[in-house]
């Protein structure tokens, strides 16, 4: 098992590094860590000199807007939060240009919403810019574009939008830095003899309570919480990326590849999924949601047979024709994803008649 936990790390050649603003920050909050960039930005030059190919997800440009513009508190409204993360996001990129640039790379800023993951052709857009940025040895950071960014267009927190720069990225390894050492079978805050795991082959319900409830920040300044890191783990190992968790206040990213360093690796799965797969099933956010019956599960799961619009129950959320939607069971489990034919409203004026036109054609369609 350890050969295997050396290896899958050692030989990761495309990596996403996601730093959370616990990590960015300095300990009192007083803006940027730049002790800690300056010794990212070293070991990214160790890693890039291996030859491997670097994308940098990063937060704390709310928490850095908010030292500058002396809030105590994380802003409440979305308003507040998007002037912090407006002030906030220069003074990040230009810690990273100058941390960086010392090593000789050069670094280039994206800032990304849902919809740029919701268009397919933006999403290959996107791939497109990763690759030139690539043959320009150029370093992407990524942030959410929380300045504009509004609840219908937010991916939700860096945890999630990592994992997607992951799986449109194709990357081998989502290394996610946190402030704790890994993923622990307890809560090690409340549990001193919680032990950490340190290889995990399969996310199962057993791990993700491990991961505690959801919305767990526990900080002024971060979003996520471990629920939040597991749930993005969880569809990175899905999609066949393996991804690994360790404490960015004391690891830094080429020691996880190369020097056996504390933290937990999931495995992604043997079986990578198509890119279109892929973004159907995990990097696209759905803009609505049916319910099907039980007849209906039976068919698009035994039978691989597409959505009608008999089988449908209800619908909710207002979407057009060619949108992602989730599939829903009549108890609220998510059991697929697909692309609707109709928009809600025509779908809607359709549920539980014969109409033999596919609500979502089979084509279009990922069963979990
Ligand atoms: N995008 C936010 C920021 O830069 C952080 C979101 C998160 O940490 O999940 O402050």
């Amino acid at each position: 098992m350890s050969d295997l936990r050396k290896n899958i790390l050692a030989e990761a050649g495309r990596i996403v590094i996601k730093l959370g603003s616990k990590i960015l920050m300095d300990a009192s909050n007083k803006g940027v860590n730049l002790e800690f960039i300056k010794k990212f930005a070293g070991s990214i030059a160790i890693l890039q000199r291996a030859g491997k190919e670097i994308a940098i997800v990063s937060s704390g440009a709310v928490g850095t807007g908010m030292a500058r513009l002396s809030y105590a508190d994380k802003p409440k409204n979305i308003a507040d939060k998007q002037v912090c993360a407006a002030v906030g996001q220069i003074d990040l990129m230009h810690a990273y240009r100058n941390a960086f640039e010392k090593e000789g790379i050069t670094v280039g800023q994206i800032l990304l919403s849902a919809e740029d993951f919701r268009d397919r052709n933006r999403y290959k857009n996107l791939q497109n810019t990763f690759n030139s940025m690539l043959k320009h040895k150029v370093i992407p950071v990524i942030n959410e574009n929380d300045s504009v960014a509004t609840a219908e267009i937010k991916v939700g927190d860096n945890d999630k939008l990592s994992c997607d720069v992951a799986l449109f990225w194709n990357a081998d390894l989502l290394l996610l830095f946190t402030d704790e050492d890994g993923l622990f079978d307890s809560n090690p805050k409340t549990n001193p003899k919680a032990r950490l795991l340190n290889f995990v082959p399969e996310i199962n319900a057993e791990i993700l309570n491990s991961a505690g409830k959801p919305g767990n920040a526990g900080s002024t300044v971060s979003t996520g919480g471990m629920h939040s890191k597991v749930e993005a783990v969880k569809a990175a190992t899905r999609s066949g990326c393996n991804a690994f968790l360790a404490n960015g206040t004391k690891i830094l990213p080429h020691q996880v590849l190369f020097e056996n360093a504390t933290g937990t690796l999931f495995l992604g799965n043997a079986k990578k999924l198509g890119s279109r797969k892929k973004w159907l099933s995990f990097v696209s956010t759905p803009k609505g949601s049916i319910t099907i019956d039980d007849g209906g599960v039976n068919a698009i799961r035994k039978k691989s047979a597409s959505v009608l619009p008999v089988g449908i129950e209800s619908l909710s959320g207002h979407f057009s024709a060619k949108d992602l939607i989730d599939v829903k069971d009549s108890k609220g489990n998510k059991i697929a994803r697909g692309i609707s034919r109709f928009d809600s409203e025509n779908l809607r004026k359709i549920l539980r008649t014969k109409n033999q036109k596919e609500a979502i054609h089979k084509n279009d369609l990922v069963v979990f």
